[in-house]
């Protein structure tokens, strides 16, 4: 299904009849549940998203009033509703493809925030905090990039976390207490969240831990990251911790190092593969209704045999994308989806991705950089999420090391 039409962009009723960006109709491995459920957040994205999302873009501002209704769709932690990794996976795709930093928000709180609540949460902390975050009335973060940390952010860590035995302070309740000290870049949802999670380095072994902060700590500051030409909707933040006095209760007992979140990131990883593909869906589904219908030479652009071959270019590099985060999904399903293999699809989608929507830009010539006519924000959103999760570069890289037992990452 198309988006509703933008500012600028004519009505799209006229491409109906012509298949869907999904040509190999992967949606159709789907339960039937699932499809409707599916169809259902398409409607959503069409009337809620849709038509408001260039604004919220090029004013980069979040839609903070849409939280209630996201959480009406019921689609956190799609696990534990029985939802299998494809659906989840095409969730995140079809959400991408109206709107990248609505996605990217989404994924932040409930694939990285709800999910390790689940993954690593003790009781008595999912008790405290899961029902009001996976329903959206707290938000989440994910704070592991450092100002001087991104890809070596697990050996490079800077920010500390230091136990102190039988605090008096009453916001920690008194019991042991940790000091956390240290910076963080980057971190989406940063400027409003409710909670985060940080992760810190143990003063005492050097091992890495993770922690839920109540963003209203005393000593954390928060600043928004400005100027930003990609996924303007996320607010991006810039977080200072000051002697950050966090209970040992909100610990992640179940996080011994940082392999432990390997999953968890592996799971955030594939997600951010699905919004490359719903990335050149997006790219496709506009440079198709704009090569149908702009005319030059007193004909369509459609009608030009390197137009066409763009647009077959692109819809390819989609379904291949496609293809191969159905297997991703299969795999997960099967609970064999290991990490060099998630970050190829990573890799491979993301690299693809860059070279559709630039395609797309050049099939909607001088009006694919104006915002208004959706190209050039979906052209400037790739690159977003080219970097992040783990890099185009650093996750070739994971996977030239499975393959040749060499690492060239250091
Ligand atoms: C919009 C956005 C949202 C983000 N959201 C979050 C978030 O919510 N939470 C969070 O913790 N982080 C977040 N990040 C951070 C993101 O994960 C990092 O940007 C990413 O890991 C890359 O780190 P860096 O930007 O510091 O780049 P660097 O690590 O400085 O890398 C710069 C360049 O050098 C390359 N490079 C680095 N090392 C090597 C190597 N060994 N070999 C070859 N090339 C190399 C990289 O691939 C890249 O091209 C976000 C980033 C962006 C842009």
């Amino acid at each position: 299904m198309m988006p509703a039409a933008m500012p600028g962009v004519p009505a799209a009723n006229a491409l109906d009849s012509l298949p869907t960006a999904d040509f190999f109709g992967f949606e159709s491995l789907l339960s039937e549940r699932e499809r409707l459920k599916l169809q259902e957040l398409r409607e959503f994205l069409a009337v809620e998203i849709a038509p408001f999302a260039t604004e919220w873009w090029n004013n980069a501002e979040f839609p903070a009033h849409l939280l209630p209704k996201l959480a009406a769709l019921e689609l956190s932690a799609p696990a534990q509703r029985g939802y299998s990794h494809l659906f989840a996976g095409l969730v995140i795709a079809e959400i991408t493809r109206v709107d990248t930093s609505i996605a990217t928000f989404f994924l932040v709180h409930h694939d990285l925030f709800v999910e390790s609540l689940y993954g690593f949460g003790s009781d008595e902390q999912k008790a405290r905090l899961l029902d009001d975050a996976a329903n959206l009335r707290t938000t989440g973060a994910f704070a592991l990039t450092e100002p001087d940390h991104g890809s070596d952010v697990a050996g490079g860590m800077e920010t500390r976390a230091r136990r102190v035995s039988g605090s008096t302070g009453a916001a920690d309740g008194g019991g042991d207490v940790w000091i956390l000290n240290g910076a963080k870049r980057w971190i989406g949802n940063g400027t409003f969240c409710d909670y985060m999670l940080v992760w810190a380095r143990d003063e005492a072994d050097g091992a890495i831990r993770g922690f839920i902060v109540d963003a209203a700590l005393p000593g954390v500051s928060r600043s928004r990251i400005e100027n930003k030409i990609a996924l303007r909707t996320v607010q991006n933040a810039d977080i200072v911790f000051r002697d950050v006095r966090v209970a040992e209760a909100d610990r992640f007992a179940g996080i011994g190092s940082f392999e432990d979140t390997n999953e968890l990131l592996r799971g955030s990883r594939i997600m951010v593969a699905w919004q490359a593909v719903g990335q050149q869906l997006a790219a496709f589904d506009v440079a198709r209704q704009h090569a149908v219908e702009r005319q030059q030479f007193g004909r369509p652009l459609a009608k030009f045999q390197l137009i066409q071959q763009q647009l077959v270019t692109m819809l390819g590099n989609a379904v291949a994308s496609m293809g191969m985060m159905v297997r991703i999904a299969q795999l997960q399903q099967e609970g064999k989806a290991d990490m060099a293999q998630v970050a190829l699809a990573k890799s491979y989608t993301s690299a693809r991705m860059r070279e559709t929507v630039a395609m797309g830009r050049s099939i909607l010539g001088g009006n694919g950089i104006v915002s208004d006519f959706r190209m050039a924000k979906i052209f400037a959103d790739a690159e977003a999420i080219y970097t992040y999760e783990g890099s185009f570069e650093i996750n070739t890289l994971i996977v030239g090391r499975a393959v040749t037992g060499v690492s060239a990452i250091v």
